[in-house]
């Protein structure tokens, strides 16, 4: 007798199989004939793992427009927009903007968010109300907090302290922003002091690191000679990475090989990157993401991040890590079978990897998160980006949807379309 069993769904790997789950937990995977108190019919279906955002911005999430939009669509407009608003926000208005994306979170199936949080106002509200968020939706999302020193470790008078305050106050992972210092030796110097930080109290570590189109950007080279000297490994990410892409080729066939040697891991955010960098060229224009197939073939672990919802850095976004592996696999030019189905496991495996949960997965003993979208095959459901039919976070139904097909009313042609092209459905 099992709690909840999820019918004749296809996980991503192609196998037809009946999930049996008993309380929080994974019980069985295969053919099951038990009962149960529920059943989830997913037949033709996928049944994946729940989505992961390995980065992400929360205390600005939904902020589009306050106090103003960002005109130049640039970072650096974006961050002096936030720096007004970060003034002016209550502790409540972002606990509920939070919220409000929590839900849309969940209804997509994206059950763990990694989000940085700005650490550079001595007032420490925005730390106050995300850590009142990671409590609150807990027992169905897991929220993991940077402390992000967004002005600058040491270019913010009190950033250093404002930081360490922070981890003091429960946040659990180290941030950084090098290329944000005064000087290329101040970035270096802060992430030899950031490293030590997390080293020091045993934290995982997240840097914005070379998030810039300027091709000289070259923290990521210091950032995994830390991960190596302190052995962090894979407690370490490097997110955006965006200076890679610019930088000379002989320069990057040696930096690739000391970035796997760290064993740290990377967090390109394709949906940002593609809008926020090459602003300042005229043509060609360049895309602004970092190299990810080459970081991948020197067996490096890379996810895709959303980074933005609605906040002054980005006026779209859905809460859909598709949409992101989407965006992804465009820009980064992933077309091949092969590479379309490694953007699906970028967004969930990779990036569980990424924020080093556990008991991630469809196997027994896993916690029993998982979602049902109506699409045939992980690369379908990159193509449709289709409805969650289902999500289960930890054994409970916390998200349904209606399979909603299209009635068409055309002479000779069938009744109702649906775009799945899988040969499992029509
Ligand atoms: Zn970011």
């Amino acid at each position: 007798m099992f709690d909840l069993i999820v019918k004749g769904g296809t996980l991503p790997d192609g196998t037809v199989a009946d999930i049996g789950i008993k309380g929080d937990r994974i019980a069985e995977v295969g053919r099951i004939e038990a009962e149960a108190g529920t059943v989830i019919d997913a037949t033709g279906d996928l049944v994946s793992p729940p989505f992961v955002d390995p980065h992400f911005h929360m205390d600005a999430v939904l902020s589009y427009g306050l106090p103003r939009v960002n005109a130049s669509g640039t970072l650096l407009e974006g961050i002096s927009l936030w720096g007004e608003l970060r003034a002016q926000a209550s502790v409540d208005e972002m606990v509920a903007r939070a919220l409000r994306y929590c839900d849309w979170a969940v209804s997509m199936g994206l059950l763990a968010i990694r989000t940085h949080v700005d650490t550079t106002p001595d007032h420490l509200r925005g730390v106050e109300a995300m850590l009142q968020v990671q409590r609150t939706v807990a027992p169905y999302l897991d929220l993991q907090l940077v402390a992000f020193p967004q002005d600058g470790l040491y270019r913010s008078p009190t950033g250093r302290q404002n930081l360490l305050r922070a981890l003091d106050m429960g946040v659990g992972v180290v941030g950084g922003i090098p290329h944000f210092e005064r000087t290329m030796e101040e970035g270096a110097d802060s992430l030899r002091d950031l490293a030590r930080i997390a080293a020091e109290r045993g934290l995982m570590w997240d840097v914005h690191c070379d998030e810039t189109d300027d091709p000289m950007s070259r923290h990521v080279e210091t950032m995994a000679r830390e991960v190596t000297r302190h052995g962090l490994g894979a407690r370490a990410a490097g997110s955006h990475l965006t200076s890679m892409h610019s930088m000379d080729n002989y320069y990057v066939s040696k930096l690739i090989p000391l970035i796997a040697e760290s064993g740290m891991t990377a967090i390109p955010n394709p949906l940002i990157n593609i809008t926020l960098q090459g602003r300042h060229d005229s043509y060609p224009k360049r895309r602004g993401l970092t190299r990810v197939r080459e970081l991948q073939a020197a067996g490096v672990t890379v996810g895709w991040g959303q980074d933005c919802v609605l906040d002054p850095w980005y006026s779209l976004g859905t809460a859909d890590m598709l949409d992101v592996a989407f965006m992804g696999l465009h820009v980064a030019q992933m077309t091949h079978p092969e590479e379309m189905a490694r953007c699906f496991r970028m967004v969930t495996q990779d990036n569980a990897r990424i924020m080093g949960l556990h008991d991630y997965g469809l196997m027994p003993g896993s916690l029993a998160s998982l979602v049902v979208l109506d699409a045939g095959t992980p690369v379908e459901a990159l193509r449709l980006r289709p409805d969650r039919l289902a999500v289960v976070s930890k054994g409970q139904i916390v998200a349904q949807k209606q399979r909603n097909d299209t009635r068409l009313a055309l002479p000779g042609r069938p009744e109702q379309v649906r775009r799945r092209h899988d040969g499992t459905r029509a």
